[in-house]
């Protein structure tokens, strides 16, 4: 527990103290500037030793559909397709928490429709482990309860969202894997699929290729796969490579919601087929809680995307609440702490959210596929870091 009390819910003490706080403060909150690789909410994500001074929202939401290198030549047909899928998440968010939903159910509903959508790497459109299968993970977390389930290794599941909230809600467990978990899901009244639900040309084209470039390389280079995938995938993120014709293989095009509702409660989900080409019953960091999937009304809720083992190695979710908890660090400052500070350019993404309703979404790579909006009217989907 970051704090020893707790409020009722429906007070929502942090507004109460933040309108006072306005009060005095008014005309005050200097806009927060923004860095490279960073979209924050500037208009009202301003900080100053650990003060937030900006407006509290009623509500407010953030997606993402992965992040990495996004070529920005990438073809007109397939680029709206990704906004469309972006938009039509958000607005479903964004309607669900204006008319009241709690932010659980709305991370759930979001995540679920941004699974069914083939361009992003989670549901529908997962990507292929090296037999050739669908292995996917999937967390969610209610931060008024820190209830918390996950799923790794499911090969089945339409909505893998959706079993890791039953994981929550009905066992003492928090998080199920592999066999397990789909003789779980066997148990509950769920959606299950066949292999075939979740092809898409696009991953299995990725997948031949990182077959031949891993016969090509030898069983050396296979041997170190993860580490010098994800190091060849840096030096392109470093370098802004663009124009890869494996810029949507072997990482990123998980997909992630982070909302607060209007009790005042904050929640996170993640979801996702993985790494292209995983093996040997590769997990990540989207069911490892504190790795790529956190919340807690106490501070915020974070949902990443990027390099898995990275991820894990700096707890980057929960070491973003715990700054914002312990280190009295803004929701801003704190994302861009661990993303620009602790994680390595060309790692990946977050997006976040605080009781204020203040939004981060901090990147380290040449984009992030993004949303966000919230109660005061702001609504907008971007891809780059100059948008
Ligand atoms: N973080 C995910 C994983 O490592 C991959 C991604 O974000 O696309 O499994």
């Amino acid at each position: 527990m970051f704090r020893s009390f707790c409020w009722p819910r429906s007070i929502s003490f942090s507004r109460l103290v933040l309108a006072v706080g306005l009060l005095s403060l008014v005309g005050c909150g200097a806009p927060e500037a923004t860095g490279a690789g960073q979209a924050v909410d500037a208009a009202d994500a301003s900080s100053s030793g650990g003060t937030t001074t900006g407006t509290p929202k009623a509500w407010a939401i953030a997606i993402h559909g992965g992040a990495g290198v996004i070529p920005k030549d990438i073809d007109p047909v397939q680029k709206e397709a990704y906004y469309a899928a972006l938009r039509e998440a958000l607005t479903l968010g964004q309607e669900a928490l204006d008319s009241g939903e709690s932010s659980l159910d709305v991370v759930e509903k979001v995540v679920r429709k941004l699974e069914d959508a083939p361009q992003f790497n989670a549901g529908k459109g997962a990507v292929f482990t090296h037999d050739g299968k669908h292995a996917l993970d999937a967390a969610i977390m209610d931060g008024s309860t820190l209830g918390v389930g996950a799923v790794t290794g499911v090969e089945t599941v339409k909505n893998p969202i959706s079993l890791a909230r039953l994981v929550m809600t009905e066992t003492r467990h928090v998080l199920l894997s592999g066999e397990g978990a789909e003789a779980f899901a066997d148990t509950m009244e769920l959606e299950r699929v066949d292999a075939a639900y979740y092809f898409t040309q696009g991953r299995h084209d990725a997948w031949q290729r990182a077959l031949a470039r891993e016969k090509e390389e030898g069983e050396q280079r296979l041997m170190m796969d993860s580490a010098a995938d994800d190091q060849a995938s840096l030096e392109d993120a470093r370098l802004g490579v663009e124009g890869s014709a494996d810029w949507q293989n072997e990482k990123y095009g998980t997909v992630g919601v982070v909302a607060l509702d209007r009790a005042g409660n904050l929640a996170a989900g993640t979801s996702t087929g993985g790494l292209t080409n995983k093996r040997w019953g590769r997990v990540g960091d989207v069911p490892i809680i504190g790795a790529g999937t956190y919340a807690n009304d106490a501070a915020c809720a974070v949902s990443g995307t990027g390099i898995g083992e990275q991820f894990i190695r700096h707890t980057v979710a929960s070491d973003i609440a715990a700054l914002v908890a312990y280190g009295d660090l803004s929701l801003a400052d704190a994302a861009h702490k661990v993303v620009h500070e602790k994680l390595k350019p060309g790692d990946g993404g977050i997006i976040a959210v605080d009781p204020q309703g203040n939004l981060a979404l901090v990147f380290n790579t040449a984009g992030m596929f993004r949303g966000a909006a919230d109660a005061d009217g702001r609504f907008d989907v971007a891809i780059w870091e100059d948008e």
